[in-house]
C-alpha cells in the first residue's frame, strides 16, 4: 500500500507560505504543517521575503531570517526554504514571485498560498492582487484575533472569496490554480512582533518557537 499524500494527487501540488519570519515561529510552522496535511501536499515552500513593500525597516538581515527558517524546518523533509526573494534585487512582489514558481513548475502544477486571516484582510492592496488568482489557489486559516489589528474584509475581498470560493481541498488537485479554500487549523496566538519584543525584555521565547532557533538568536545577539 502507497500511503503517500503525494501519490494520490493528480497533479504535483506544492504549497508557499511567505512572510518576513522576523523570526520563524510555531505559528508559522504548525499552519504549514496542518495545511500541507489537510491538502494533501507533497512540498511547502518557505520564501522569505526580502524587501516586503508592506513591511518597515527590518532589523536584522534577511539573509539571517532565512538562516532561522532553515534551521526551523530542518528536520521536516516537506518543507523546503526558498530563497528567491531574496536573490531578486528591487521589491518583491507576490505577482513576481508566483509567476517565477510558475514558470520552474509548469503550467499544470497545483500551486496553494498560503495565508492567515490578517494578511488576506489586507489582499485587495498587494501589487496585481487580482492576478493572483490565475496563477495559484489560496488556502486561508484564521489567526487568533491580533490585538490592535482590523481583519475584517472589504465588500471587494467579500465578493473575491465568493466567486473562488471552495470547502472541498480535494479540488486543489483538480486545477493548478483560481480556488480559495478556508480551513480551521490548531490556533496558535503566536506573532513575530510578540516575540521580538519579548526578546527585546529578556523575556523567554521557550515552546513559542524551535529551540535551535532560540540558539541561533542569542549566538548572533539578535533583537535585543
Ligand atoms: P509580524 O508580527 O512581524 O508581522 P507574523 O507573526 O505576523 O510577524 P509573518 O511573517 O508576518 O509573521 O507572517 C507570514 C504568514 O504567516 C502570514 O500569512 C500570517 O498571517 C501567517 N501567520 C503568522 N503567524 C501565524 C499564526 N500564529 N497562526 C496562523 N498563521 C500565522
Ligand atoms: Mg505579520
Amino acid at each position: 500500500m502507497n500511503t503517500s499524500a503525494a501519490a494520490n494527487t493528480k497533479i504535483p501540488a506544492i504549497g508557499i507560505l511567505g512572510g518576513t519570519f522576523n523570526p520563524i515561529h510555531f505559528g508559522h510552522l504548525r499552519m504549514a504543517q496542518e495545511l500541507a496535511d489537510a491538502l494533501k501536499l507533497a512540498q511547502v515552500r518557505f520564501i522569505p521575503a526580502a524587501n516586503p513593500p508592506h513591511k518597515d525597516m527590518l532589523t536584522i538581515s534577511a539573509q539571517q531570517r532565512a538562516e532561522m527558517v532553515q534551521l526551523a524546518i530542518a528536520d521536516n523533509h516537506r518543507f523546503v526554504l526558498d530563497k528567491r526573494e531574496l536573490l531578486r534585487v528591487g521589491a518583491s512582489y507576490s505577482i513576481d514571485t508566483l509567476q517565477s514558481l510558475r514558470d520552474e513548475l509548469g503550467a499544470t502544477a497545483s500551486i496553494t498560498l498560503f495565508m492567515g486571516s490578517d494578511a488576506f484582510s489586507k489582499f485587495d492592496t498587494w501589487h496585481r492582487w487580482q492576478e493572483i488568482i490565475q496563477l495559484c489557489h489560496i488556502a486561508l486559516v484564521q489567526r487568533p484575533q491580533l490585538r490592535g489589528h482590523d481583519t475584517a474584509l472589504s465588500k471587494t475581498l467579500e465578493t473575491f472569496l465568493h466567486n473562488h470560493y471552495s470547502e472541498n481541498p480535494d479540488d486543489i488537485h483538480e486545477l493548478p490554480a483560481g480556488i480559495v479554500t478556508m480551513r480551521q487549523v490548531t490556533a496558535l496566538d503566536i506573532s513575530s512582533t510578540a516575540l521580538r519584543k519579548a526578546l527585546k525584555s529578556n523575556d523567554s521565547v521557550r515552546y513559542l518557537m524551535p529551540g535551535n532557533v532560540i540558539d541561533y538568536i542569542q549566538s548572533n545577539q539578535l533583537y535585543c
